[in-house]
């Protein structure tokens, strides 16, 4: 069977995936000191305490969605090294190189994709 990923596109995708690594993480980065829990100001208000607890709830899941994306970036780099990038995890087929050129780290083809995400 044709390895379909040649090695040039390979390295396109290793370098967009790197650089995903170097945003989200940097992302994570800048956004750590807000996501702390802050100490409640006496003179602050109920209402502007509550606006506050809202938006760190916000972020807070901002920051789980980057977490995960990061680890699945991070996963793809491994598969790149140990040579089982662009494999659908479900069926085994190869994931076309225009899904992994607009997801990277995707770990599934798009029939699987869509299969997992039937109700
Ligand atoms: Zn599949």
């Amino acid at each position: 069977m044709d390895d379909p990923l040649d090695s040039a596109t390979l390295q396109v995708l290793e370098a967009s995936l790197r650089a995903l690594e170097t945003q989200l993480s940097s992302l994570l980065r800048s956004t750590e000191s807000d996501a702390k829990p802050t100490p409640l100001k006496d003179n602050a208000s109920r209402l502007s305490r509550m606006d506050e607890m809202h938006n760190q709830s916000i972020l807070r899941a901002n920051r789980t969605v980057t977490q995960n994306r990061l680890l699945e970036v991070r996963r793809a780099i491994v598969r790149i090294q140990s040579e089982q990038y662009g494999i659908c995890q479900d069926c085994f087929n190869d994931i076309t190189i225009p899904r992994l050129k607009a997801y990277p780290e995707a770990t599934l083809c798009i029939l699987c994709k869509d299969q997992r995400e039937k109700p």
